[in-house]
């Protein structure tokens, strides 16, 4: 089986979008992202779920989330984990990773929106950048995966 790391941000989940809507509401608070409840209610991005729960029907490929915590927020462990839980089972779960370095990671796919900043550009197998002109949304993935 084909191994696939899922980032989070703005990959399965609408980060900016919830970022520049917080700073619309209350522009005093600089850093949305530190507030409490802010990475457990960021709405999934549409097709995103969908291809997940695809790619661990598929058989062939081995789907993870790999994403980097926000070292300034400690709740954005938990509530990284609460969002998984919530938007795509309590089983899969086990299928997340937090690391601040995913070119350590081992596999065969890496789909992320940002190509450096936290060791994509070091991952030893295949970047595809979410929201590039090549793989504009999951549609787009998803024919690239052949699912
Ligand atoms: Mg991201």
């Amino acid at each position: 089986m084909k191994i696939v790391y899922i980032d989070m941000d703005d990959t399965l989940c609408d980060f900016k979008g919830a970022f520049l809507k917080a700073l619309r509401v209350n522009p005093a608070i600089q850093y949305p992202q530190s507030q409490y409840r802010f990475f457990a209610n960021l709405q999934p991005i549409e097709g995103a779920i969908e291809t997940v729960r695809d790619l661990i029907a598929s058989g062939e490929y081995d789907p993870h989330i790999l994403s980097a915590p926000s070292i300034r927020n400690p709740l954005s462990y938990a509530e990284k984990r609460e969002w998984v839980e919530v938007h795509i089972g309590y089983d899969f779960c086990d299928k997340l990773i937090l690391c601040a370095q995913k070119g350590l990671l081992k596999g065969h796919l890496l789909i992320d929106d940002n190509i450096k900043g936290k060791g994509q550009d070091l991952f030893e197998g295949e970047l595809i950048q979410f929201r590039s002109g090549a793989y504009p949304d999951w549609a787009a993935v998803r024919n690239r995966l052949g699912i």
